[in-house]
């Protein structure tokens, strides 16, 4: 076997073989494996004349085939798996070689392997990447975590093969250190769970207090995808939304079964929240909109109970109806990138990883699933104020939230009286309202807590710590 493949890449399923493709293509000798060979050689038969591959059927061979230092991406399913991988793997490698884990790997074990592979001089390369098959193929977001080292030696590789913003600015920086590219890839996917489920309370809204069909909301959205909403979640939307079904000439929309699935990045950027105590409450209400849609049978014995009905609103209602959607779903957007945001930057601080959030934000404006041009703007704004203590400290995302606002309130005043589930626009408001609260009834929670279990509190007046003799015999 020739030593003369750059990189690697074994796990050849959806992600893994358009990975390799999108390396041959740029021009990169490309080592392929895969545990079941059926797939190398399928990979080989269909592609093969794509670039230069080297398909090796051992693990032995695979190795072999890499120049040094080696640079070994494994692509398969996250966890076990993952494990099971890296131990066939490490054993063949020398010091200096890389492993880039690309699966969607929880950031803890990313930081468990990291620095087991460094004492045997090996650098880790825990990798998130975004934008699915197609992003694989044609340009992801890659988000590396690792050592700088490895940066230096993988940097100019992935620059190429990921996409490029507008302004052809590489989607790739080096996060941080062992776990950083994960977290971030990890909080990359909860906000990607609340954009999507922000857009599903809007398309409610628009049907069934607007009165809108599937596909007069498909428009809606195509023209605000023209504006500051415009990003590949609300595109797609609209090609989801105008979609109608072959089979039975209904709109597909109304033909799915209205349960969400799940495979646990959103639900982990919440339990990670609540480790380092940020609220994250619009990405948690966007995990557990998609659990509550799943429990068929809650749902199925709860359809009786009592509740106001939709009315419909008259055409030109409907239409400034629909600008005041518009509103509370960018408002809203503005909050969850918030969130997300302030969970990065917590995860930072922990961790000691020193993430610059004006580079995260760039390299998700391009490839990833919630590529926006909203990411330009919070680009900008961290870049011109790195220590930004949060995005809503920043004046024209103030300002924006402050001219949106009244419609804001108004679509949730009119969602409550009708009975239309919005638990992310109220959350992200709810939010938006308790940040900017002068007083908080936190100050009775801490008397409540200082009565029943003697926890004590702080006073506005003074320093230190009381303690009040409640009465009773307590
Ligand atoms: P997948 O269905 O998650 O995994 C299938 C691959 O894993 C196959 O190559 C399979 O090999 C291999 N595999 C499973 N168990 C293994 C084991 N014990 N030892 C060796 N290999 C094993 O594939 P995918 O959808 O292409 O995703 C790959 C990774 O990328 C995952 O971690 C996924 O979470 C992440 N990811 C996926 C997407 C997406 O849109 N699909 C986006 C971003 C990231 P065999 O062929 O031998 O079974």
């Amino acid at each position: 076997m020739s030593t003369s493949a750059q990189i690697g890449v074994t796990g050849l399923a959806v992600m893994g073989r358009n990975l390799a493709r999108n390396f041959a293509r740029n021009g990169y000798a490309v080592a392929v494996h895969n545990r079941t060979v059926g797939r190398t050689k399928a990979l080989m038969e269909e592609f093969g004349h794509e670039g230069e591959f080297v398909a090796a059927e051992t693990a032995k061979d695979f190795v072999a085939a890499l120049e040094r230092p080696r640079r070994l991406v494994i692509m398969v399913k996250a966890g076990e798996p993952t494990d099971a991988v890296i131990e066939e793997f490490a054993p063949l490698l020398e010091p200096g070689d890389m492993i880039i884990d690309g699966g969607n790997a929880h950031f803890a074990d990313t930081r468990r392997r990291e620095r087991a592979l460094r004492e045997q001089g090996i650098h880790f390369v825990g990798t998130g990447v975004s934008g699915g098959e197609e992003g694989a193929l044609h340009g992801p977001s890659i988000m590396p975590g690792g050592s700088a080292e490895s940066y230096d030696s993988l940097g100019p590789m992935l620059e190429k093969i990921s996409a490029k913003a507008k302004d052809g600015t590489p989607c790739v920086t080096h996060v941080g250190p062992d776990g950083a590219g994960h977290f971030v890839k990890m909080v990359h996917n909860g906000i990607e769970y609340a954009d999507m489920q922000l857009i599903g309370e809007a398309y409610q809204l628009l049907r069934d207090v607007a009165g809108y069909s599937p596909a007069q909301i498909a428009d809606i959205f195509r023209t605000w995808n023209t504006g500051r909403l415009d990003s590949y979640l609300i595109e797609i939307t609209a090609e989801v939304l105008s979609h109608v079904d072959a089979a039975t000439g209904k709109p597909f929309v109304d033909v799915v079964q209205d349960q969400a699935e799940q495979k646990g990045t959103g639900r982990w950027t919440v339990q990670i929240a609540l480790d380092l105590g940020v609220p994250v409450s619009g990405i948690a209400e966007a995990v557990f909109a998609r659990s509550l849609s799943g429990h068929a049978d809650l749902r199925a014995a709860s359809r009786g109970l009592a509740g106001p009905k939709a009315k419909k609103l008259s055409e030109s209602e409907a239409a400034a109806f629909a600008d005041k959607v518009e509103q509370a779903l960018y408002a809203s957007k503005i909050v969850s990138y918030t969130q997300g945001f302030h969970e990065i930057a917590a995860g930072s601080d922990e961790y000691d990883w020193n993430i610059d959030l004006g580079s995260v934000a760039a390299i998700w404006r391009g490839g990833c699933i919630i590529r926006a041009a909203f990411l330009d703007r919070i680009r900008a704004a961290y870049d011109a104020r790195p220590d930004l203590p949060s995005l809503l400290s920043d004046d024209t995302f103030a300002q924006e939230i402050a001219d949106a606002q009244d419609d804001w309130r108004e679509v949730l005043v009119a969602a409550t009286r009708q009975g239309v589930p919005t638990p992310g626009f109220s959350a992200a408001l709810a939010y938006y309202d308790a940040l900017r609260a002068e007083r908080l009834p936190a100050a009775l929670t801490q008397g409540q807590r200082d009565f029943f279990g003697a926890h004590t509190y702080r006073r506005t007046d003074r320093e230190g710590s009381f303690h009040t003799l409640w009465g009773g015999d307590r």
